[in-house]
């Protein structure tokens, strides 16, 4: 095992990490491959932070197992202060990278399933809850980043797992030895699986007693034999090759997602944290999309800070600064970000114990917070595209900026206000377009659930029944009469 920055990889383990991909040489060394580099530098970000003074309070907390000075993506919530420190946290890092850091995907997983074995073992006097202590003593000892694995590729979205044609589009059981189980099946959409060290895997939708073998949570290293890991393209990614056209070279943009295959993969026992019990599955989907939608009013709030300095200091080099319809649409930016981290900040303040003792977000800000981010992002970047113009669109290539004919010619036609140099305005262009381009924006309408997935629980807990009483009290309608 070699240790490269502060992320741990097993050169030895390459033969399977399969990266389909067209640019990529398997040969290569992995760790520096334009395509997964950025990806590695925004993980780490998470480590370095700790060990910055400036957000030490936020990167750092106490483990309540060990009483060990801990990195806070592997901390279990005790408090409403951890529940409020953590959108603060997200946002300082994404303010940071611009992007993605991936971490907080398996920080929720931890957290999800510490509170539900818990409550399974109440129930069944099963031992699931111990083995997830100690496995957060691992990870926290440690300090591993884990993939949170939810999203299975689902099939045919009108029929449960076991009445699929094909019974692998659900991660499920298919043995069960003496010392552990069988899995098979695959996670898709997985952020930052190609370079963390371990994946917690969970179920994905409520199941029936008839889709027991698929109600199966359970956790291991990457490299387990059996594991297979599809590297997805992003939008314009040809542009890693470069650096200026990506926009955002060192942190890249989004999670480096990849499609996760465990075909016929041993899971040992003390790894295994919930087996066949469906009743509970629909609590712990809930509890981890709760869990990662409170996210998105801090790690895209402190992206679309960056975007929103790249957009003011684009209308500063385009010399219309001042112009009114600029600074309403600045602060509408500004507007629209600060209202996503209140309700964030919100769902923090008004957490809950949970029975296991952690902390969990109020759910109906939670899901305001990430419907909004559905939402106000497309409007965000909508307004940067705006202010910024055609500009970012039709850009030239790295290349044509450095050829000795038409690189001048460039450089004196994308000039703007004097004494700015037309390489900052293409720089800070190309950032906005990373910021703002497809892959980025679909992140935001998908991560931690679609929209609908977010709307249901809104009208749940808007608890419509009471709201129709406080109108027939109002007017005095008793049904009782
Ligand atoms: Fe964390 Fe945000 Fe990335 Fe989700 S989208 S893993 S919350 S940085
Ligand atoms: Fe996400």
């Amino acid at each position: 095992m070699v240790c490269f920055g502060h992320l741990l990889f097993k050169p030895e383990a390459l033969s399977w990490l399969f990266i389909l991909h067209n640019y990529m040489d398997l040969t290569d060394n992995i760790v520096d491959n334009p395509f997964i580099r950025p990806h590695i530098n925004s993980a780490a970000a998470t480590y370095d932070i700790a060990f910055d003074p400036e957000y030490m309070d936020l990167a750092v907390a106490t483990s309540h197992l060990t009483g060990e000075k801990i990195n806070r993506f592997t901390h279990i919530q005790q408090s409403r202060d951890d529940m409020v420190k953590k959108p603060k946290f997200l946002r300082a890092i994404g303010r940071k990278t611009g992007t993605c850091f991936q971490r907080c995907v398996g920080w929720d997983a931890l957290n999800t399933v510490y509170s539900v074995s818990y409550e399974i073992d109440q129930k069944y006097g099963t031992d699931y809850h111990e083995r997830v202590c100690n496995y957060v003593k691992y990870i926290q000892k440690n300090d591993l980043m884990v993939v949170g694995g939810m999203t299975d590729p689902k099939g045919d979205r009108g029929l449960p797992p076991h009445k699929q044609p094909d019974p692998d589009l659900f991660v499920h059981v298919v043995e069960k030895k003496e010392d552990g189980i069988i899995v098979r099946g695959a996670k898709a959409h997985q952020t930052g699986a190609a370079n963390s060290h371990e994946i917690l895997v969970m179920p994905t939708v409520s199941l029936k007693p008839e889709d027991k073998d698929y109600a199966v949570s359970f956790a291991l290293p990457l490299d387990t034999p059996g594991i297979t890991l599809i590297f997805g393209r992003q939008t314009n990614d040809e542009r890693k090759l470069g650096t200026l056209d990506q926009g955002n070279p060192t942190y890249g943009v989004v999670g480096g997602e990849a499609l996760v295959v465990f075909n016929d993969v041993f899971v040992p026992w003390e790894r295994v944290f919930m087996l066949g019990e469906t009743e509970f599955v629909g609590m712990l989907v809930e509890r981890f999309a709760t869990y990662h939608r409170h996210n998105y009013g801090a790690c895209k709030v402190g992206v679309i800070d960056v975007l929103i300095g790249a957009t003011a200091l684009m209308a500063d080099y385009n010399g219309v600064p001042k112009a009114s319809h600029i600074k309403d649409k600045i602060i509408e930016m500004v507007y629209l970000n600060e209202n996503m981290h209140a309700t964030s900040l919100a769902a923090g303040y008004e957490s809950r114990a949970l029975p296991a003792g952690n902390y969990y977000p109020h759910t109906m800000y939670a899901n305001i917070t990430k419907q909004s981010i559905t939402r106000y992002h497309y409007e965000i970047c909508r307004l940067a595209h705006d202010i910024t113009g055609g500009f970012i669109a039709t850009l030239p290539s790295e290349k044509d900026l450095a050829h000795p004919v038409v690189g001048p010619m460039i450089t004196k036609y994308f000039q703007a206000t004097a004494g700015v140099p037309t390489l900052d305005r293409i720089k800070i262009g190309r950032l906005i377009e990373n910021v703002t381009g497809g892959t980025s924006l679909v992140e935001s309408m998908h991560g931690a659930g679609s929209p609908q997935a977010q709307r249901v629980m809104i009208l749940r807990d808007a608890n419509l029944e009471q709201l129709k009483k406080l109108a027939k009290d109002i007017v005095g309608i008793d049904e009782e009469e």
